[in-house]
């Protein structure tokens, strides 16, 4: 019953990490396609890798397999592949963050990740009805010049990017480390977004809202240890994109039963339920309102209220929010 409801229900997703989308059959087939080797013998033994422990050691294997995207097309299949089982889950608009650096830095030209994506999404718009955005992330284990080269070659297609952002590794990468970068994407007229509050401390949070003004939070679970904090986000009404299962596979928090999702929810926060990286955590959106919903015990109210803030925190246009708003009330309201 529930599960139906959840499954059925038009949804948004504002944080998945395209990387982590790659499903271990389509590592194999471009491994295969570019004649690069991977540290698996057989596809089992890709899949058998893929459980992690904590955040570092994820990371070390999720950077590992980006090896095997190489050209335009490897960038087309992997976000088509995505966009197509997010539509089958009833996905209308996903927010997509990629990490360029990740590709520049292995002598992949930014034209080669952003016409591979872009086509993608604009074939999946019309095969599949799902509409989508880009986020370009920095990876905040890089230095600030870095992502300010980065920022400069993303201006030639500002058009194609909807947001940047900042993600990768938190600890000792404050948000602060990426002021001036931030104030100058914001003066190019750029949304921004960052993780904050993942394994980092509230004070982290409070940096992205304070230092880098942006419009979101991803993560930010770690401000309910900062009563300050909360009532700040609920004032200034500032979106948080949760991904409670990837915080329980990374055991960043111990349970689902643990999770403070409830209580941001309950405090008045504009929480949101995402996947993150999908193929590495087995649970694509509908498996992480299930997995919270089972572990949480939230009412149907509330999980429609959490994929209500979705739409709304989103950076779609009015119009275009108000049409997935109606779609969505039309179904709770069945
Ligand atoms: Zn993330």
């Amino acid at each position: 019953m529930m599960k139906e409801f959840i499954q059925n229900m038009p949804k948004a997703e504002l944080q998945v990490h395209i990387e982590g989308t790659l499903e271990p059959e389509l590592l194999f087939e471009l491994a295969k396609r570019n004649k690069v080797e991977l540290p698996y013998a057989t596809l089992e033994d890709a899949k058998k890798a893929m459980p992690y422990q904590n955040l570092p050691s994820f990371l070390v294997s999720y950077y590992a397999n980006l090896k095997v995207l190489l050209t335009e097309q490897d960038f087309y299949d992997l976000t088509l592949a995505y966009l197509e089982k997010a539509a089958s889950q009833n996905i209308r608009h996903t927010e997509i963050s990629f990490d360029a650096q990740a590709h520049l830095n292995r002598g992949i030209s930014l034209s080669t990740v952003m016409v591979g994506m872009h086509r993608a999404m604009q074939d999946a718009e019309q095969k599949c009805k799902i509409s989508s955005g880009l986020i370009l992330c920095f990876m905040r284990d890089l230095s600030e010049d870095d992502a300010q080269k980065v920022l400069l070659e993303a201006l030639e297609f500002k058009d194609w990017i909807m947001a940047i952002g900042l993600d990768s590794s938190e600890m000792n990468n404050p948000p602060e480390k990426f002021k001036n970068v931030f104030d100058r994407a914001r003066e190019y007229g750029f949304l921004t977004v960052a993780a904050a509050g993942e394994v980092g401390p509230a004070e982290y949070i409070w940096q992205a809202i304070d230092v880098l003004h942006v419009s979101r939070i991803d993560y930010g679970i770690h401000c309910v240890e900062d009563p300050d904090l909360m009532s700040r986000l609920v004032m200034k009404k500032i979106p948080i994109s949760v991904c409670p299962v990837s915080n329980v596979k990374l055991g960043i928090i111990k349970s689902m039963q643990k999770h403070p999702l409830k209580k941001m929810l309950e405090e008045g926060l504009c929480v949101t339920i995402n996947s993150d990286d999908p193929a590495y955590f087995h649970a694509y959106l509908n498996e992480n309102f299930l997995a919270a919903q089972a572990g949480l015990s939230f009412h149907k109210d509330e999980i429609y209220e959490m994929a209500r803030n979705a739409f709304l925190s989103s950076f779609l246009d009015n119009d275009k929010k108000e049409k997935y708003l109606l779609e969505l009330d039309h179904y709770y309201n069945q």
